[in-house]
C-alpha cells in the first residue's frame, strides 16, 4: 500500500501530481487507487472541478470525501483548501467498494441494513471507513445499528464539517454518487492481505467539580443539579447565548462517566428555556464534569497509543481529528498532535464534526478525540518499528496563557478541596481526643433514630455512656496535664476496643464523659462491649496517675422514643453505676 498526498493549488500542478502517481503505477496499471478528498473550501463547484479532473485523468480510480473544518497532510495542518490522499493497493487481493446513502434519522435503519447486506455479500470486507453529515442528528440509533455488523468488521470515520464551526452546512460525496448535504459514504476495505488497527486519543481532563444530570430527554439536556443546564457554561465560563455558542463551548465539552468508556459530549446549541442540545443522548442520573484539554496528557497519550500504531508497522495512517482540538491548540500548535506519526507512515486526514470508532464491537460516536487508523498490506515489514517522533513534542510554541490559568484553577481547586476536607473534619472532631465532638455524635444519634422511624433500618441500637471515676482527684493530685493524658488514654481504649466500622461511632460528650453509638447492636451486645472497655481501661497504668477506672451506663432504644428520653435513660444508668460504687457497667432497658 502506497500513499500520495496532494494539496490542490492549480490545475497544472494537480495534473503533474496525478502524472507522478500514474508513472509510479506504470508497470502495474491494475493497482487499485482510492482518493480521499477533504475540502475546507465550501464551494462545491471547486470540489466538483477537482473531481472532474480526477475522473478524466484516472477513469479507474475510486474517490470519496467530505467537507471539513481543515485538513491534515504529511501529518500537519494543511489549511482549509482541498487535499487529496491517494492510496494505491499493491496486492491484487485487496479490495475496496464505495456506498453512498442519504443520511437522515428516518433512513438510518435502512442504510445500515443495506451496508450489512453488502458486507454479507462480500466476505472479504474487514473494515468500513465512513464519512457522514451528522448535523442535528442523534447518532444513538445509528451507532446501535452499526454495532450489529459482524463482530470482526472494524469501523471508523468522521463527521463532515465546515471551516466555520458555527455553520451547519457540510457535504459528503463519492464517485458516481454526487454530493449530498445529508449523506453518508461508506468505504468497504478488505482482502486477505489488508490489515487495519485503530486507536483513539483523548487528552481532555475533567475539572473536579461534579454535576448530576437531573433532567434529560434524548440529546436535550435540561437540568444539571436541578438547575437549567446552560448555567454551567454561563456561570463558570461566562459564555453567552448567541450564534457563537457552539464554537465557544466546543473546547469545554462535558465529560460523561460511563460504565465502560468515558466520553465527551459537546453542546451544539442552547434553547430558549436554557436547555442544551448535546452532540449525543444524555442519560438522567449520570455524572458530568466540564472538561478541558491538557497538553501534557494529550502528548503522553500520543506517545503511548501512537507507539502502538507504530508497532503495527502501517503503510498509511488515516486521522479523524475533532475540530475542537484545532480550536484548542490553535493553528500554530495543532500539528504537534499528528506530526509525531510522520516517521511511522504517511499521515493524512481532516478535522471533523464528531469521530466514529467501533470498540469491542460497539460503535461509538466520540467528540473531541483524535482517531488514528493504521492500514497495511501483507505482513509487517521486518526490522524495528519506527519511533514516534519525540523531538516534535519538545518544541511546543509558547504555552498559551489560558493553559496556565487552567493549571492554576486545577491547583487551586485541589488545594481548596484539601482545605475543605480538613475543615469538614475539624468541624466534627474533638481536638484533644480526635473522636467526634458532642454536636456530631448527637447528629449521628438523631439520624439513626430518624432512619429507624422511617423504617430504613430495623432492629435495635444502643448507647454506651462513660464517665471517668474520681477524675477531679487526678487533676488535683497529678495536675491538669496528666488529666489530659488520662482522657486521651480512654479515647485510645475506645478506639481499639470498639474499632471503626460503619456502625460504631465514638464521641466526647464533654469533659471526661464519652458516648458510644452502636447503631446495629442491642443492649446485651452493648453491655459486653462496655465491660470490655471497662476492663481494658482499668488495665492501663499511667506513669504518674497509676491505674484509673470508668463507670458506664448502657441502654438500647425503645420503640418510638426521642433522643432526649434515650439520653436521660443512659445517663441514669451511668448515675446508678456511680452510686453502686463506680468501676462498673449498669444496663437499663
Ligand atoms: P465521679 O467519679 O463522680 O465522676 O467524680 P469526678 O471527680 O470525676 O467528678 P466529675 O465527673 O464531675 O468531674 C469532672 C472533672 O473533669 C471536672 C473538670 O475539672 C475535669 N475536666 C473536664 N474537662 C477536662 C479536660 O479537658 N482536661 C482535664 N484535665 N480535666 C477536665
Ligand atoms: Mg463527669
Ligand atoms: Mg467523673
Amino acid at each position: 500500500m502506497r500513499q500520495f498526498q496532494i494539496s490542490f493549488t492549480t490545475d497544472r500542478e494537480f495534473l503533474k501530481d496525478l502524472d507522478g502517481i500514474r508513472k509510479w503505477c506504470g508497470s502495474h496499471p491494475s493497482y487499485q487507487k482510492i482518493f480521499r478528498i477533504y475540502s475546507g473550501d465550501m464551494d462545491l463547484g471547486h470540489i466538483r472541478h477537482v473531481c472532474d479532473i480526477l475522473e478524466d485523468e484516472m477513469p479507474d480510480a475510486l474517490y470519496l470525501g467530505c467537507t471539513s473544518n481543515a485538513n491534515i497532510i504529511d501529518g500537519a495542518l494543511a489549511g482549509e483548501g482541498i487535499i487529496l490522499s491517494c492510496t494505491v493497493f499493491e496486492h491484487e487481493s485487496t479490495q475496496a467498494k464505495i456506498l453512498q446513502f442519504p443520511f437522515v434519522e428516518d433512513t438510518v435503519k435502512e442504510d445500515v441494513a443495506a451496508l450489512r447486506k453488502r458486507c454479507d455479500e462480500n466476505p472479504w470486507v474487514k473494515a468500513v471507513e465512513m464519512h457522514a453529515t451528522i448535523m442535528d442528528m442523534s447518532m444513538k440509533e445509528f451507532c446501535d445499528e452499526m454495532s450489529t455488523l459482524p463482530k470482526d468488521i472494524q469501523v471508523f470515520g468522521g463527521g463532515a464539517f465546515n471551516p466555520n464551526m458555527d455553520d451547519d452546512t457540510a457535504a459528503v460525496f463519492s464517485r458516481g454518487n454526487g454530493f449530498s448535504e445529508h449523506g453518508i459514504v461508506f468505504l468497504l476495505l478488505g482482502g486477505s492481505e489488508f490489515h487495519a488497527q485503530s486507536a483513539v486519543i483523548f487528552g481532555w481532563k475533567p475539572i473536579k467539580r461534579k454535576f448530576k444530570v437531573t433532567k434529560a430527554d434524548r440529546e436535550v439536556l435540561y437540568e444539571l443539579d436541578g438547575r437549567p443546564a446552560f448555567e454551567i457554561y454561563q456561570k463558570f465560563l461566562n459564555i453567552e447565548k448567541n450564534d457563537k455558542f457552539f464554537s465557544n463551548t466546543l473546547e469545554f465539552p462535558l465529560f460523561v462517566e460511563h460504565d465502560n468508556v468515558d466520553v465527551l459530549r459537546c453542546p451544539l446549541a442552547v434553547n430558549d428555556d436554557d436547555s442544551l442540545v448535546m452532540s449525543s443522548d444524555m442519560q438522567e442520573g449520570t455524572v458530568v464534569r466540564l472538561a478541558y484539554g491538557d497538553p501534557d496528557t494529550i502528548l503522553s497519550s500520543i506517545r503511548h497509543d501512537g507507539q502502538k500504531i507504530a508497532d503495527f508497522r502501517p503503510d498509511v495512517i488515516q486521522t479523524f481529528s475533532c475540530a475542537a482540538r484545532r480550536a484548542f491548540w490553535g493553528d500554530e500548535n495543532i500539528s504537534n498532535e499528528t506530526l509525531p506519526l510522520c516517521p511511522v507512515a504517511p499521515t493524512s486526514g481532516f478535522y471533523t464534526h464528531g469521530e466514529f470508532l467501533r470498540v469491542d464491537g460497539d460503535m461509538l460516536n466520540f467528540n473531541v478525540t483524535l482517531v488514528l487508523v493504521a492500514m497495511r498490506e501483507g505482513e509487517p515489514k521486518p526490522g524495528k518499528p519506527a519511533n514516534i517522533y519525540d523531538e516534535q513534542m519538545e518544541h511546543l510554541e509558547k504555552i498559551p496563557i489560558s493553559w496556565r490559568f487552567v493549571s492554576f484553577i486545577e491547583a487551586s481547586t485541589a488545594e481548596l478541596e484539601e482545605i475543605n476536607k480538613k475543615l469538614a473534619m475539624a468541624s466534627v472532631t474533638d481536638g484533644l481526643t480526635r473522636l467526634y465532638n458532642r454536636a456530631e455524635i448527637e447528629r449521628r444519634i438523631r439520624s439513626t433514630l430518624e432512619k429507624r422511624a422511617k423504617a430504613e433500618t430495623k432492629g435495635s441500637f444502643s448507647l454506651i455512656m462513660l464517665d471517668i471515676d474520681n477524675f477531679k482527684k487526678v487533676n488535683d493530685v497529678y495536675g491538669h496535664k496528666e488529666g489530659d493524658h488520662v482522657i486521651q488514654a480512654l479515647s485510645d481504649v475506645l478506639r481499639s476496643t470498639v474499632g471503626g466500622g460503619d456502625s460504631c461511632y465514638l464521641g466526647r460528650w464533654g469533659g471526661e464523659e464519652f458516648m458510644v453509638l452502636l447503631s446495629k447492636n442491642n443492649a446485651e451486645e452493648a453491655s459486653k462491649m462496655a465491660e470490655k472497655i471497662r476492663r481494658n481501661f482499668a488495665s492501663v497504668s499511667y506513669e504518674t496517675a497509676g491505674c484509673q477506672t470508668v463507670s458506664i451506663g448502657v441502654t438500647q432504644v425503645r420503640e418510638g422514643e426521642n433522643a432526649d428520653s434515650l439520653y436521660s435513660r443512659v445517663d441514669k444508668a451511668l448515675y446508678m453505676a456511680k452510686a453502686n460504687g463506680k468501676n462498673q457497667v449498669v444496663r437499663l432497658d
